[in-house]
């Protein structure tokens, strides 16, 4: 296992509860050892080494689970796969220097450009071992979540179809579903058992993964329906053109969007990997000539400590504070993780769905994490299974693995997993005080 901070301290004891394995070849690798305790009180191996001899002594086929910042996922993964080596992430990860190169574009910079150069890898290999990418909460989960939920709603809009089983079949359903888009929705209610310092940036997950991606420019999968872009709004040259991205950083852009505990709220539109796999899983194309594609982008409401210390950072232009800080599950008082998929534009306006996993759940679930933590560890639990029973199946983003197998694997870590429908469209409820030039004519709901 590459990486032990909170994600990879989550998720030892979740590989130790559902696989057999033989404890004496189990090595975490980390350049840094705070915790490494952790590893070697249970007899297995913490160190510092090259990866390669690791993978290759003994007997049988290796595993890497990757869950380090600042490796590049690509190399790791052809790494494997030269080795025979099955593999698993949670983003596509560059080498250290890629987040803040300030000599690269904003194009240079996008999670575009890292999901092309996999594609790239993916065309130029097809087939072999399999290298599982992005399977996260999100990058991951959430695509399960759009299959399950696009079932939900294609069934209560009375369409007569069958559940797809391939790419186009799924694009195809999301078509005659008339879903325009799609919404990552997500809020986080876990609060901190003590308030923020000054110059410290607390989150629920890897402080640097978030700034890394924060900085980064807002990314949207973009829907055939639309009809405006933001004026700094730019498109690709090369690659699969089913995103755009915005001559801002994400985490200062903010998006109207709906979870079922808080209703409407807003939601930073952080550039995420998924905001383009899906765009471009469900493209349906004629030739060439693309005939439909959904809107789809991440809304995230972090925790309230996160949306404060993103405050600060962003308030005195970008300086990153002294202290970061993952809270782990001991200093968490309260809260959920609600985080879900929102399938709007179809003839029952929009429907949320996705998981509402609480702190207290989580405790009683599993050890080292936070409600944040467990939607990711599990969902690296389910890729690994998945991958384990399909060895073979080359490079896969977890739009195209078997989303009711891993969501069997992983629910069980989720609860509560449910789903909502909502009248809310981002019209409602403006305040009213100041004009505003709406487009009321984009929605199918009757405006007031
Ligand atoms: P973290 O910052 O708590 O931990 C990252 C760990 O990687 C640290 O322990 C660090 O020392 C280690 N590391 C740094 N350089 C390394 C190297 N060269 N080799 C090995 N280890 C190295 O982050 P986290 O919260 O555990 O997140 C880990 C990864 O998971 C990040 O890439 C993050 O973006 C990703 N993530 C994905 C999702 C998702 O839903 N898809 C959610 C949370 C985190």
């Amino acid at each position: 296992m590459i990486g032990l901070g909170s994600i990879g301290k989550g998720t030892l004891p979740l590989i130790e509860r559902h696989f057999d394995f033989d404890a004496s070849r189990f090595t975490v690798i980390d350049p840094v050892d705070t915790d490494a305790k952790l590893v070697t009180d249970k007899g297995y191996r913490f160190e510092k080494v090259g990866l390669t001899p690791l993978l290759t002594e003994g007997e049988g086929q290796g595993f890497v689970v990757n869950l380090s910042v600042d490796t590049s996922s690509l190399d790791l993964m052809k790494l494997c796969r030269k080795l025979g080596v099955l593999y698993i992430d949670t983003v596509v990860e560059p080498w250290l220097g890629f987040y803040f190169n300030e000599n690269a574009s904003a194009a240079e910079r996008t999670n575009y450009a890292l999901r092309e150069t996999v594609r790239k890898e993916r065309k130029r290999k097809p087939g072999g071992t399999t290298a599982v990418s992005c399977c996260g909460a999100n990058p991951g989960m959430v695509s399960w979540f759009v299959k399950q939920a696009l079932v939900d709603v294609a069934a209560e809009c009375g369409l007569e179809f069958d559940v797809p089983e391939s790419r186009k079949g799924w694009a195809k359903l999301m078509k005659k579903a008339g879903v325009k888009g799609i919404h990552i929705a997500e809020r986080d209610t876990q609060r901190s058992k003590e308030p923020k310092p000054m110059d410290a940036f607390w989150n629920t997950w890897s402080v640097e993964g978030f700034l890394s991606e924060g900085f980064q420019p807002a990314e949207l999968g973009w829907g055939t329906h639309e009809k405006w872009k933001p004026k700094n709004a730019k498109s690709h040259k090369k690659g699969c053109d089913a995103a755009i991205y915005l001559e801002q950083p994400g985490a200062s852009t903010r998006v109207r969007t709906w979870c079922p505990t808080p209703g409407a709220q807003y939601g930073f539109l952080v550039t995420h990997n998924e905001a383009i796999s899906i765009a471009d899983y469900f493209t349906v194309k004629d030739g060439k000539k693309v005939k439909y594609r959904p809107t789809c982008h991440y809304a995230y409401h972090p925790a309230n400590v996160a949306v404060l210390s993103l405050h600060e950072t962003f308030g005195s232009a970008g300086k990153i504070q002294q202290k970061l800080h993952v809270l782990d599950e001991s200093e968490i008082q309260d809260g959920a993780d609600e985080l879900g998929v929102l399938l709007y534009g179809h003839d029952k306006n929009a429907y949320w769905y996705g998981s509402q996993l609480t702190i207290e759940e989580t405790r009683e679930l599993a050890p080292f994490q936070n409600a944040t933590g467990l939607q990711v560890t599990s969902a690296v639990i389910a890729g690994m299974v998945w991958a384990l029973e399909n060895p073979e199946a080359g490079i896969v983003e977890t739009d195209d693995m078997d989303f009711k197998r891993c969501l069997e694997i992983q629910k069980p870590y989720l609860s509560p997993v449910k789903g909502y429908f909502t009248n809310w469209t981002p019209l409602d409820d403006r305040p009213g005080f100041f004009k505003e030039d709406l487009d009321t004519s984009d929605t199918k709901r009757q405006m007031k």
